[in-house]
């Protein structure tokens, strides 16, 4: 064979500035938004220890929290709220005074400009930690909706700029939908976790909002990593119900379904880095297993080249930092 007889892509990747001109995926802060944990109380900063680097934050605490993610360019937070008791019904959820309600006002006062998401299950705020009411062994799908729909409510007029319900709940989307523009919140919009998958990868985050189930597991309504097919269904239910995105959920081990939810559907996607994704990559980072950084943004990228517009991940201080610095 002579050289004319075979592809030259090699000479593609001679030097930096040429491998860079021809990028075909690119990380933005802009696209990241950061994940935070919102506590009562006040200077509260409590490590995680599965997520070295990420603390439960106080409401004064996720401000800093959040200036630090506006510095580096990441202008859009996705606020978690732990209350301090929790109940069956998850009662806190819907009051003006819990963490994540207050912490979007403080945030607004100094940050105008950041985009502020809150998450809506009721998970973190119930005795037994599901994401809904539940009644005999099993969560009730439909008794469940109208507390959905309050708690974004209650978001709204905290402020929130978006909400994300994540209870995969059938028929969440329209039940907030129809509640936030009966409260004159039309404007608002619903970023579905329309694709959450029942994985071992929230670990972490249990530990970090205290909400694993007390009994059973989720498996009857998140859904099982086997379905590929059945989460374009979901992803088309959420939009049909009025979600103006949405999401998949663990990110790492289901980039197919981002793909193909990116090739199908017209709406911006989001993914969602998780807890276990980012205390695989400390750890293996920490023990010298693997060159940590170089880890994360390998990661971040394929992501993005899978199709993601937006990238939740509590590494996006972090990603910012590593961005800027080239
Ligand atoms: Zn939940």
């Amino acid at each position: 064979m002579t050289s004319d007889q075979y592809s030259h892509l090699r000479r593609f990747r001679r030097n930096a500035t040429l491998r860079n001109m021809l990028a075909e995926t690119r990380l933005s802060p802009a696209n990241f938004i950061y994940p935070m944990f919102v506590v009562n109380g006040t200077g509260i900063r409590t490590p995680i220890e599965p997520m070295p680097g990420i603390d439960q934050v106080s409401v004064d605490t996720a401000v800093e929290e959040a200036q630090k993610a506006a510095e580096v360019g990441v202008k859009s937070v996705l606020l978690f709220g732990i209350p301090d008791e929790k109940d069956a019904s998850g009662s806190r959820s819907t009051s003006p005074d819990e963490a994540v309600q207050r912490a979007i006002g403080a945030i607004k006062a100094v940050l105008p400009e950041t985009h502020i998401i809150t998450d809506v299950c009721l998970c973190e705020y119930t005795d037994h930690g599901h994401c809904g009411i539940v009644s005999g062994d099993s969560v009730d799908n439909d008794a469940t909706l109208p507390l959905l729909a309050e708690t974004a409510v209650s978001h709204a007029q905290a402020g929130a700029d978006m909400v994300a319900p994540s209870a995969m709940m059938d028929g969440q989307v329209a039940a907030i939908r129809a509640a936030l523009n009966e409260s004159d919140f039309s404007d608002v919009p619903i970023m579905g976790y329309s694709a959450k998958y029942a994985s071992a990868f929230y670990g972490p985050f249990r530990i970090a909002v205290d909400s694993a189930p007390r009994f059973g597991d989720r498996r009857s309504y998140q859904m099982a990593p086997t379905q590929g097919r059945e989460a374009m269904r979901e992803i088309e239910a959420d939009l049909e119900e009025g979600a103006d995105l949405i999401m998949v959920k663990p990110a790492l081990a289901y980039l197919d379904i981002i793909k193909e939810a990116s090739m199908r559907f017209d709406a911006p996607i989001a993914a969602y880095n998780v807890s276990g994704e980012y205390s695989m990559i400390a750890a293996a980072g920490k023990a010298g297993w693997l060159e940590r950084d170089r880890a994360l943004m390998e990661v971040l990228t394929a992501i993005k080249r899978a199709g993601a517009d937006l990238i939740i991940t509590y590494s996006a201080i972090e990603a910012a930092r590593i961005l800027a610095s080239g």
